[in-house]
């Protein structure tokens, strides 16, 4: 069920992150066309999908197969495309591959290889977009920079897969000039891999409290939770 006296408020929610992108756009004199806003349902309701659905958004976010399974069962009759960008265990790998239209968290090959050999054969390739730890935190998923080459090379041979470029997550907190560094550093990994592969075009970071200096740092796909749902439930 809508609840649509919620509507307005999801509404001026999405017209602020909307106002966020554009300014960002104008500031780096890049197209808004050029960023996709995915919305970051986890922990949300399928109710609250709804909402956004209707105010014209496409694409949804999961970080728990299991979560996101169940909703995407709720919400099958709508037209939605999901991401999967939570981190992965392979015992949940083919949950992931029946049902996503994308991941953003492949970080090794025992994974990529198990989705590839669960992806339904009637299904399309699932997009596949490769984690980078770009701060080489000890605790983060991702794969090392160094690393990161020869994951890439193996996805790409993968027929049930279609390699689509690179995620991250700097370091979380306030926008600082270290994390701009972050974002410029996987702009330059994704566009020395960009020129090698050309099914590689998307760059996915960027979320509630640093969309701007992800934009001006190329992102083509930012992950926006809180700013459009508001706080979750965790
Ligand atoms: C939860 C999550 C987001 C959204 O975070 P917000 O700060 O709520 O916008 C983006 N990316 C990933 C991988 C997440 O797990």
């Amino acid at each position: 069920m809508i609840l649509l006296s919620n509507q307005p408020l999801y509404s001026k929610r999405l017209e602020s992150v909307q106002t966020r992108i554009a300014a960002a756009c104008k500031q780096s004199s890049r197209p808004v066309s050029d960023v996709l806003l995915l919305a970051v349902s986890k922990r949300h309701t399928a109710a609250a999908i709804k909402v956004l659905h209707s105010l014209g958004l496409n694409e949804f976010g999961e970080s728990y197969a299991s979560e996101g399974s169940v909703k995407q069962q709720q919400l099958a009759d709508e037209n939605l495309v999901w991401h999967f960008i939570g981190p992965l265990q392979s015992n949940k790998t083919a949950l992931v591959a029946r049902h996503f239209d994308w991941i953003h968290s492949v970080d090794r090959v025992k994974i990529a290889t198990r989705l590839d050999r669960q992806r339904p054969q009637d299904m399309p390739p699932l997009n596949v977009l490769v984690q980078v730890n770009i701060d080489a935190e000890p605790q983060k998923a991702g794969v090392l920079v160094e690393d990161l080459e020869p994951l890439v090379d193996l996805i790409s041979t993968l027929p049930a897969l279609r390699l689509r470029g690179l995620m991250a997550i700097p370091r979380v907190g306030k926008p600082t000039p270290e994390q701009r560094q972050s974002f410029q550093a996987m702009r330059n990994l994704f566009e020395s891999l960009q020129s090698r592969y050309e099914t590689f075009d998307t760059l996915s970071m960027g979320m509630s409290d640093d969309l701007e200096s992800a934009i001006m740092e190329g992102s083509t796909m930012i992950r926006i939770g809180t700013a459009l749902f508001g706080p979750r439930e965790e």
